[in-house]
């Protein structure tokens, strides 16, 4: 898409620190690292979120966030990772391209786990909410 920041990066009219490429999928370095290797995956179609992402592709999403991951640990060894994504306004998602963060961890590194991402559960218990599901 025109204006997106990673259609620019796929189209390399902006530069970008490769991690890893295949034909679908572009992992790259995030300009603003939260730590030692963070990268971002992304599909090289613009879609705004999963919900947008044609299904073949979706399924090699996957797959090569495996591979990113690979590279990651080969050349950097980190001891654990936090893999996930922001998705739309209340989850946190500036870019409006799907990206798939990759963060390595360190032991003691004085982060958290995803858990420390929100915690507001609201006043349904988990049985009212599964009745939804039904
Ligand atoms: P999000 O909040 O999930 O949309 O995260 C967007 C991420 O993209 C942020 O971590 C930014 O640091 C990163 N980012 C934005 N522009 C670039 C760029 N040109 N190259 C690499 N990373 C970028
Ligand atoms: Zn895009």
């Amino acid at each position: 898409m025109k204006d997106c920041i990673f259609c620019k990066i796929v189209a390399k009219e902006i530069p970008n620190y490769t991690v890893y490429e295949d034909n679908h999928v572009l992992a790259f370095l995030d300009i603003h690292p939260r730590t030692k290797g963070h990268t971002i995956v992304i599909p090289k179609v613009h879609a705004e979120t999963i919900f947008d992402l044609n299904e073949e592709i979706a399924k090699d999403l996957l797959p090569s966030v495996k591979k990113t991951a690979e590279r990651i640990e080969h050349v950097l060894q980190p001891d654990g990772y936090n893999i996930g994504w922001n998705h739309g306004d209340a989850g946190g998602q500036d870019v409006p391209h799907l990206h798939i963060h990759i963060l390595p961890r360190w032991e003691g590194d004085g982060g958290t786990n995803m858990h420390g991402i929100i915690h507001n559960p609201g006043a349904m218990n988990v049985d009212d909410v599964a009745k939804l599901f039904v």
